[in-house]
């Protein structure tokens, strides 16, 4: 019997598309269409011109252990997630401000005793920190609605400092969201994932080559 492969039409050739057709590709025609003269979408490198670069990347990219999925489609075209990257514990550097590292302990060790030995912070604002934290995981196991980050910070009654040397940056770097608009679910689902589960997924991974390689 002459079983027919289906054929599937993938537009865009950034992760996503890409990732969309290693996954299909033992299973049916793949047409892959990019707009772009090359592969990589927003995380492309760009050849050089006239400007002095061989190349240049789109901007630096900082993965986390927790992308698991990244990892494993790497993996499945024959890279090696640890050769590819250089792994790093996940640091946080606020210039002449809030500045830690997460510890070589299992979660959440790595970052109570992190945030415990962290710079240019009071050990009263440490102790704020880890408490609003602890109640944040608490919050997202007991509530089924959502509301916005600067809201729940408001009812925490969170000082100004750690406002603009935490929550605010962290907010902007994981959801690319301003406080008043983040929500909060989002963001629990994303500490979960990326630091409270494991030391590991908290790892930065620094990619050695441009992505686009
Ligand atoms: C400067 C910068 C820094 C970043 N840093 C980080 C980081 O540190 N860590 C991190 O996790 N993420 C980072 N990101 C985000 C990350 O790059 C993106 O989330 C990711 O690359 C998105 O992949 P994608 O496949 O979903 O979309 P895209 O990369 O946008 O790919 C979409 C592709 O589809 C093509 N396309 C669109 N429409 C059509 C069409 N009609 N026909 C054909 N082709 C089409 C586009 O040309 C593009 O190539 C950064 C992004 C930028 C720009």
């Amino acid at each position: 019997m002459n079983i027919r492969r289906p054929k599937i039409a993938v537009i865009g050739a950034g992760w996503a598309g890409l990732s969309a057709a290693v996954s299909l590709i033992q299973r049916a025609d793949i047409a892959l269409f990019e707009a772009g003269r090359q592969a990589g979408g927003r995380a492309r490198a760009l050849a050089g011109k006239d400007d002095g670069f061989s190349f240049l990347d789109n901007g630096q990219h900082i993965l986390l252990g927790a992308y698991h999925g990244v990892q494993t489609l790497m993996q499945h075209i024959g890279v090696q997630p640890e050769s590819a990257f250089l792994r790093q514990p996940l640091q946080w550097y606020i210039h002449e401000g809030l500045q830690f590292q997460t510890a070589s302990l299992p979660a959440p060790w790595h970052l109570l005793v992190g945030i415990l030995l962290a710079k240019n912070l009071s050990f009263s604002l440490k102790i704020k920190l880890l408490s609003d934290m602890s109640a944040l995981q608490r919050w997202a196991g007991h509530h089924k609605t959502d509301l916005t980050v600067a809201k729940w910070l408001r009812t925490r009654n969170v000082p100004r400092s750690l406002l603009g040397q935490f929550w605010q940056p962290l907010v902007w770097g994981a959801l690319n969201t301003p406080l008043e608009q983040a929500s909060l679910r989002i963001l629990c689902n994303v500490l979960n994932d990326g630091v409270w589960s494991e030391k590991a997924n908290s790892d930065y991974l620094l990619p050695k080559q441009d992505l686009g390689r």
